[in-house]
């Protein structure tokens, strides 16, 4: 089951952060404006709203193993 993940290296901690606005789920938190957001996996349903959303690349979908999705889509 894939799970967003937000890479911190990227993440630019905006205000508002567009992720989190995208997300139906309300999976997406950032809780102060100036920290970076993160997924909170229990409500994540690995739909992607939130890469599209985004601006700055900052998330990526996770196998269950922990590997970017795309990277293993793309080693097959
Ligand atoms: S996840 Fe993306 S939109 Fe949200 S604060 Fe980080 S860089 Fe900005
Ligand atoms: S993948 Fe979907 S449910 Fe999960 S955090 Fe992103 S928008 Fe929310």
């Amino acid at each position: 089951m894939l799970r967003a993940s937000v890479d911190w290296g990227r993440c630019r901690s905006c205000e508002p952060c567009d992720a989190r606005l995208a997300c139906k789920r309300r999976a997406v938190v950032k809780a102060d404006p100036d920290e970076p957001a993160w997924v909170a996996h229990d409500r994540c349903s690995g739909c992607g709203d939130c890469l599209a959303a985004c601006s700055h690349a900052a998330i990526d979908r996770l196998t269950s193993s922990g590997k970017p999705f795309l990277q293993v889509q793309n080693a097959q």
